[in-house]
């Protein structure tokens, strides 16, 4: 998957995309992890709202967590197409990757912008499964998708900053260690443009809590440990910065763009469960004396999600291998998250209608998966933005927004 040589003429490298099981040896091994890990697990966690703290540490102890880490820090240096294969499988055997996803695409911010020193600080522990990084402070209540409008302050002091603001629908804050945070060091009306201004934290969560850090638990839809964040002067280290100052959207882009594929490639293996499923179903339960598989109205759905789902891991393919060669991918990170977003809305709708009113009973599985597939539309990026996106910065359409 790397970009060898050029198209000839247009300067325009050539990237080979590999169609069909890719990365089988991963696959078989992350399958053989989930194994231990079946629907009643996942059940009980959903219906206790627990942490599945046993199989975050079981993906740890394999290492698919640090598949994206360089070997020099502990990991396995891995493609992110590689990290999307372990994530795509995952979620088809059934199990809830977003319990520890946001430690590959978290961590890539630390790896590509931070210094050698916070590398050697943070990666090995990480990679070791020592040290957690799965919570990612980005959204606050007052200023939603709109990025640029973050109010949460990092003011300077002798020693450090201070931490001063909100954010909301921070998942996974009370299990992990640290926390990436975005963060405003110039005031709005000192800003040069909109993307500038705002700063990228790491903070030690375990040291801020009860000096000006507060998490508050959200009850939500999904069992995602959801939570509200406080910062109340929380002094933070001035090496807690990450790069430099006020470039946020430097910074985040690629990691956007990580994040973007290996959603996408979450949202496959999601859609791969739920056609599983259906089909199954639709073969064994008879109905009018003949299998409900056989009527029109039941095949086609499950049919369309499964052709949403192959052209959207055709998509999650060439923006990961893009994203590899270095090459800019973000119209492709999109349109990869947009097409596998709506394939899983399809095929969980599809098998929701498919299984009747056991649709709705607990032991099926189906309500639950359905319950979180619906969040792809949403989180971490609504599909309107991504739309957005493509009419603006592909299309050339007046911005939006
Ligand atoms: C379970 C869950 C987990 C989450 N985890 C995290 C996390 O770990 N860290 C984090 O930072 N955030 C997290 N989020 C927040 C998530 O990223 C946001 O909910 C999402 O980005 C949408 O922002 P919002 O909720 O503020 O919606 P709003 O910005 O208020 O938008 C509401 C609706 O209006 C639409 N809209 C707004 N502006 C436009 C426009 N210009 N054009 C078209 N449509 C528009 C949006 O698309 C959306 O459909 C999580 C959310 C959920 C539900």
């Amino acid at each position: 998957m790397q970009a060898h040589e050029t198209h000839a003429g247009s300067g325009e490298p050539l990237i080979d995309v590999q169609t069909g099981e890719d990365y089988p040896d991963v696959r078989e091994a992350v399958r053989r992890v989930c194994a231990d890990f079946p629907q009643e697990y996942w059940r009980e966690k959903d219906a206790a709202q627990a942490y599945p703290t046993e199989f975050i540490d079981a993906l740890t102890r394999a290492g698919f967590l640090a598949a994206l880490i360089p070997e020099q820090y502990g990991g396995t240096g891995l493609p992110l197409r590689a990290a999307a294969v372990i994530l795509e499988e995952v979620c088809a055997a059934g199990c809830h990757a977003a319990a520890g996803h946001a430690q590959m695409y978290t961590m890539g911010t630390l790896l590509r912008h931070g210094s050698d020193a916070q590398k050697e600080k943070y990666l090995p522990q990480i990679a070791a499964g020592k040290l957690r990084l799965q919570a990612f402070g980005v959204t606050e209540p007052t200023t939603g998708s709109d990025t640029t409008q973050l109010k949460t302050r990092a003011i300077k002091t002798a020693s450090g900053y201070k931490l001063k603001g909100q954010k909301i629908f921070t998942s996974r804050a009370q299990h992990s260690d640290l926390m990436l945070v975005l963060a405003r060091t110039t005031a709005p009306e000192e800003v040069k443009s909109r993307s500038h201004g705002i700063s990228t934290f790491l903070i030690d969560i375990r040291e801020s809590l009860g000096k000006g850090l507060e998490i508050r638990p959200l009850e939500m839809m999904v069992n995602h440990h959801t939570t509200e964040v406080f910062f109340d002067d929380l002094d933070i280290a001035a090496d807690s910065l990450i790069g430099e100052e006020g470039k946020v959207f430097r910074y985040i882009l690629d990691g956007m763009n990580a994040e973007r594929v290996l959603t996408a490639a979450e949202a496959i293996g999601s859609t791969r469960w739920f056609t599983r499923t259906s089909v199954a179903y639709a073969k064994d339960r008879r109905v009018f004396d003949r299998p409900i598989g056989q009527n029109q109205s039941i095949q086609f759905p499950i049919a369309q999600a499964h052709i949403q789902m192959e052209a959207a891991d055709m998509m999650v393919r060439r923006a990961a291998a893009m994203f590899h060669a270095g090459v800019p991918c973000g119209a492709e990170a999109n349109m990869a998250r947009y097409l596998a977003a709506e394939a899983l809305w399809n095929a969980a709708e599809a098998c929701m209608q498919t299984h009747g009113g056991m649709g709705y009973a607990r032991e099926f599985d189906v309500e639950r998966h359905w319950r979180e597939a619906r969040l792809a539309r949403i989180a971490p990026v609504s599909t309107n933005l991504i739309l957005a996106y493509v009419g603006q910065h592909v299309l050339g359409l007046p911005r939006s927004y």
